[in-house]
């Protein structure tokens, strides 16, 4: 079985551009994954000698409607399907408490958390990893995945071992 991971996070950080880089080269959608709905994206990557499957979600952390919280769901399901989840926040808003919350959210879920701030390109890697290692997930992980900046170690780091 190749390994899943999920892209978790609030709206608007980046999951997709992430994930529409690591799975643009391959057959985007993933047809016959058990559980597929519209409202979890699966796709299949490959990231150095790795292959594994990609889950895209809707964002986490700032549902304001039952619309929303449905969708929050959703992205709470695909963190229950994953081996691993890559947990992406946005270097150029720093900490929020939407950040705070999905961060809750996967500690008492108890799933391997790897925490990445996107939006990296062009800031001090140090300085905009400082604020997030209040989130308790170990260490941040600075990327672009608009600039495909970090992005392959970031995808190993969050990889179950072979
Ligand atoms: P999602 O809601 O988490 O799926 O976020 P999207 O992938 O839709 O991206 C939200 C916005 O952030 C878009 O305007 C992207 O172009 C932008 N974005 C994504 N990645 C980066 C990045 O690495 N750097 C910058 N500066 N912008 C990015
Ligand atoms: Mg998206």
């Amino acid at each position: 079985m190749k390994p899943i991971l999920a892209l978790v996070g609030r709206p608007n950080v980046g999951k997709s551009t992430l994930f529409n880089r690591l799975t643009r080269s391959r057959d985007a959608l993933v047809a016959d994954f058990p559980g597929l709905t519209r409202d979890r994206q699966y796709g299949e990557a490959r990231v150095g000698d790795r292959d594994l499957v990609l889950i895209d979600t809707g964002g986490l952390g700032a549902a304001s409607d039952d619309v929303e919280a449905g969708m929050e769901d959703q992205a709470w399901q695909a963190v229950d399907e994953a081996d691993g989840v890559i947990f992406l926040v946005d270097g150029r808003d720093g900490l929020s408490a939407g950040d705070q919350a999905v961060a809750t959210g996967l500690r008492e879920r108890g799933v391997p958390v790897t925490l990445v701030v996107n939006k990296g390109e062009g800031l001090p890697r140090e300085a905009t990893a400082a604020e997030f290692y209040a989130l308790g997930l170990g260490e941040p992980r600075v990327i672009s995945a608009a600039h495909g900046q970090g992005v392959v170690s970031a995808v190993e780091a969050a990889l179950p071992p072979e």
